[in-house]
């Protein structure tokens, strides 16, 4: 649910559909019609309020599926009625959800990938809440057993973790504790994490795949400081890869990194299937390392073809259909074809990159060889303008490339950054460049600095 304040200015506003017909009546803009009106008008008029948002092939900003087959549309509209709860109407759904989680158990190394523990989930964000309280339920478990406080819970990540776990941390009552960047390091490294572990420290989360800039945090490392933690103290912390986007990525593009439940540290990996995972909107995964790591108190039971069926949601009702276009994604593509897609991305981002560091306007941070994201900064000879009028710029040729400062300790940065998609060519990356490079040549010509105006908010994706 999206909260809006309302802006209305207590007139009676209203949306005109854009086309002359017989009948043509205003409509109300924040009160229900009083009466019904023919579906194409509606339609209309929706579509037509849509069209002003911005253009998703143009969108560098979204880590977000915009595209799809158009046999996955179809498949779309044929099951949009399906609602992923009803396992007992839909059982079919069901168990092609649980087949999506056996294969992704073999994808992130499950020690016993028939016997996965995992669900859908709408998206990463419910991902990492349900990881977080089956974390912090385990840690409140264990401390009770060993006649100990469970009053002051807290996990422990990187200053740069996406706004999720800032809400988990909010909404479940855990004191977050964010290890700040230091330098030119934009993530959490295994050296000064020990600082900020203690025996009530539920968790500690590890990104694969920073939403700041795309760099993965080092999980093998930070596994590793822990067992040495646990050697010295005998405090066992367990950790969550928060893989939203390195989830569908690693294990094409870099198999042989070690960031998954091939560490025995690691407890549970959420990912999201509408990012990389190739889906529309609407589609998370996360598993567990096995049954033992989500406490069974958090399975609630739903009835099954009679029999029973466990969950783990926050929600009760929602879509099926993402579940059936994630089924569709692994039958269509296999390894090979998500190989292909993702590899194709991170040449495009690298080229982007390279593109860009033989412009000395620019100060490419991270080069797209981890997610295939690149994020640049102006160089140090920039005076006149910064990464906020180059985004303005860019917009006006239609591309939508988000400027954002970095994090607590590097709020001084400020940044651009351009995700590389299923469907954003080597083609497409040229024109982008071009684009680039006219909005870069406009803003040295000009005769004086750019005005400044107060800095947008923070940007979050
Ligand atoms: C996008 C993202 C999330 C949130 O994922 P949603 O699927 O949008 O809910 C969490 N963590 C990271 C690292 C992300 O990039």
């Amino acid at each position: 649910m999206a909260v809006h304040r309302s802006n209305s200015t207590g007139t009676d506003e209203s949306v005109l559909p854009r086309f002359t017909r017989a009948g043509m009546m205003n409509v109300p803009k924040d009160r229900l019609p009083e009466g019904a009106m023919l579906p194409q008008t509606a339609l209309q008029i929706a579509r037509d309020e849509a069209a002003l948002d911005g253009n998703a092939r143009f969108n560098l900003a979204t880590f977000v599926t915009t595209w799809m087959d158009e046999e996955a549309d179809r498949l779309y509209s044929e099951t949009a009625d399906k609602n992923m709860i009803d396992k007992d109407e839909y059982p079919q759904t069901a168990a092609i959800e649980e087949r999506c989680v056996r294969m992704l158990g073999d994808l992130w190394h499950v020690p016993e990938a028939a016997q996965s523990v995992g669900t859908s989930t709408t998206g990463s964000s419910e991902g990492c809440m349900l990881g977080g309280l089956a974390l912090k339920r385990r840690w409140q478990t264990a401390r009770r057993s060993a006649g100990k406080s469970t009053d002051r819970p807290n996990i422990v990540m990187g200053g740069n973790v996406q706004v999720v776990w800032e809400k988990f941390a909010n909404y479940w009552e855990v004191e977050p504790r964010y290890v700040p960047l230091e330098g030119d390091v934009f993530h959490l490294t295994a050296d000064r994490l020990l600082d900020y572990v203690d025996e009530n420290t539920i968790g500690v989360v590890a990104v694969l795949g920073s939403t700041m800039d795309g760099t993965y945090e080092p999980v093998q490392e930070i596994c590793q400081a822990l067992d040495d933690y646990e050697a010295r103290t005998g405090i066992s912390v367990p950790v969550h890869v928060d893989a939203a986007s390195g989830g569908f990525i690693a294990p094409f593009v870099q198999p042989d990194l070690v960031w998954d439940f091939r560490l025995e540290r690691v407890v549970s990996i959420q990912s999201s299937g509408h990012k990389f995972g190739l889906v529309y909107p609407g589609i998370g995964w996360v598993l567990w390392r096995d049954a033992e790591h989500l406490p069974e108190e958090l399975v609630f039971h739903v009835n099954y073809l009679g029999g029973d069926m466990p969950t783990f949601a926050l929600n009760f009702s929602r879509p099926g259909a993402q579940v059936l276009l994630q089924y569709f994604q692994f039958l269509r593509l296999g390894r090979e074809g998500y190989r292909e897609i993702q590899q194709a991305c991170q040449d495009v981002a690298v080229h982007i990159s390279d593109a860009l560091r033989s412009m000395p306007e620019f100060h490419v941070i991270a080069d797209g060889t981890e997610l295939p994201v690149v994020c640049f900064s102006m160089g140090e000879g920039v005076t006149k303008y910064d990464v906020y009028d180059v985004s303005r710029k860019l917009r006006e040729a239609g591309w939508l490339v988000p400027a954002y400062t970095m994090p607590a300790n590097r709020e001084d940065l400020s940044v651009l950054r351009v995700v590389v998609r299923n469907g954003f060519s080597h083609d497409m990356a040229d024109l982008f460049l071009r684009d680039l490079r006219t909005a870069v040549d406009w803003l040295d010509h000009l005769d004086g600095p750019m005005p400044r105006e107060e800095q947008p908010a923070n940007f979050h994706h």
